[in-house]
């Protein structure tokens, strides 16, 4: 199979399982009508975000990387009540986007963007003592997902899940020829060496290429 069976195949999926969203579709060109680059997830990525939300419970909810708000208003469309997301993102332009965004999707009450670099960000977050985070999306700069990993588990409880997004980069991670990858191998090599963190990797295919993700959950 190729490119454009994994983008029917995706497309097939959608139309049953997703249908149409007009909050999404219109997330998405908000996004694009403002120049964004067309990293978000897909819409079923997004939905699966939903539904592990939905079946953790999850309450307290912590994004790394917002882009324009499509991930993180799947993810707040999940949350119950009293929760919330507080999602980072380094580009003041996409922060801005985002907040428009979760706005217009009737969802903006729950979701808190603080804008600079993320492991700033998260530093100040833990000497702030927030209640722990029940599932963490680590989205942003690759380089940086070994930092960002040992933060989310700072910030978490036993049982607290995380989702590492774009790890195998088309197959890349096995050589680490660039910056992203190098640090995908960086996480892989921290939650190798951790037993206070259990993971796994899966691959995926899609309309978004080939790529996947490593789903974590804090506690031995
Ligand atoms: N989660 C988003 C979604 O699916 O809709 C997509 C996020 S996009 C793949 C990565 C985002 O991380 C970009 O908006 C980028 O500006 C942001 N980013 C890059 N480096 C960052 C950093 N050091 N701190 C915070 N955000 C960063």
């Amino acid at each position: 199979a190729d490119q454009q069976t994994w983008t029917s195949v995706d497309k097939y999926f959608d139309a049953a399982l997703i249908g149409s969203d007009p909050v999404i579709v219109e997330v998405e060109r908000a996004s694009e009508k403002a120049g964004l680059p067309p990293i978000s997830v897909s819409a079923a990525q997004g939905k699966f975000l939903h539904l592990l939300i939905r079946g953790a419970r999850a309450q307290r909810i912590l994004e790394v990387g917002t882009l324009g708000g499509h991930s993180a208003v799947w993810m707040a469309r999940a949350i119950r009540s009293p929760g919330r997301i507080i999602t980072f993102e380094l580009d003041p332009l996409h922060a801005e986007v985002a907040r428009a965004a979760v706005d217009q999707a009737g969802v903006g009450d729950l979701v808190e963007i603080r804008v600079g670099p993320a492991a700033d960000g998260l530093a100040a977050l833990v000497d702030e003592y927030p209640e722990p985070f029940d599932f963490v999306f680590i989205d942003a700069d690759k380089a940086s997902n070994a930092i960002y990993l040992d933060y989310a588990v700072r910030l978490g409880h036993p049982g607290t899940v995380i989702v590492v997004d774009n790890v195998v980069r088309e197959g890349r991670v096995l050589h680490a020829t660039d910056e992203g990858s190098e640090g995908v191998r960086r996480l892989v090599d921290m939650l190798a060496n951790r037993n206070d963190v259990e993971a796994v990797a899966i691959q995926t295919v899609g309309e978004r290429g080939y790529d996947g993700f490593i789903l974590a959950v804090v506690g031995s």
